[in-house]
């Protein structure tokens, strides 16, 4: 994609979609934290029903704290790996609580010291709750990305960079949302909608049609939901 493309891709995502949301549902900093690092190998669906029950009992820190690993696990046992991320989300809750009063701390070195955190999750974090324009790259971004010709890259994190790189100023603190949302609806795994997609003019796998036999790269698949 060159440059003007690049700029017609996203003025297109924002005028359909001129304030895209995440689709976890939360109602503090905490719970988005809780929310994303759930949400690993796991819907944001299956998350919301988990923690609507979770977080109306343990709002805070200290209250998850006080529920304890079992009955954290208890909660969320619908969604994958529920017991190692209770372990953590009780572990991320003491370090909150001892270290950063009880607070989501605003730094990436802070958030990734925290059990369960990870590059991902302190990007989103960093990004939907203090507005800094950072892009996390889940399996749906890593699609459209390469598929695109975005910001092509083997690995998440060269993805990352290429988008921190090409994406305008002016869209960068929403681009982490659109891409998703587009992977997650329209450039789907298996089956792209390029039929009926808004930005095929500009992007360079919908211009020239899909190779054949394309499938998902399958390096995010197994590490990664939503
Ligand atoms: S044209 Fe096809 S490959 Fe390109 S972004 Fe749209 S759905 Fe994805």
């Amino acid at each position: 994609m060159t440059p003007d493309d690049i700029e017609h891709f996203f003025a297109t995502l924002r005028a359909a979609n001129p304030r895209p949301q995440t689709e976890l549902v939360y109602t503090s900093v905490f719970e988005l934290l809780a929310a994303v690092l759930l949400s690993a190998q796991a819907t944001d669906v299956s998350v919301n029903k988990a923690t609507r029950t979770l977080f109306a009992r343990a709002p805070t820190p200290q209250r998850m704290l006080d529920l304890g690993v079992d009955v954290v696990s208890g909660h969320i046992r619908t969604i994958g790996l529920f017991r190692t991320k209770a372990k953590n989300l009780i572990a991320t809750c003491g370090i909150l609580v001892q270290q950063h009063g009880g607070v989501v701390p605003r730094t990436r070195e802070a958030l990734e010291q925290l059990p369960g955190v990870g590059r991902k999750t302190a990007n989103v974090v960093l990004n939907v709750a203090f507005g800094e324009p950072t892009c996390a790259v889940d399996t749906h971004i890593f699609r459209v990305a390469n598929r695109s010709g975005l910001a092509p890259g083997k690995d998440p994190l060269t993805v990352e960079m290429g988008l921190l790189e090409r994406v305008p100023a002016p869209y960068r603190e929403d681009a982490h949302h659109w891409l998703i949302l587009h992977g997650r609806y329209v450039c789907q795994a298996r089956q792209p909608q390029c039929g009926v997609c808004s930005v095929r003019t500009w992007c360079d796998a919908g211009r020239d049609g899909l190779p054949a036999g394309w499938l998902e790269p399958r390096r995010l698949q197994s590490s990664e939901g939503g």
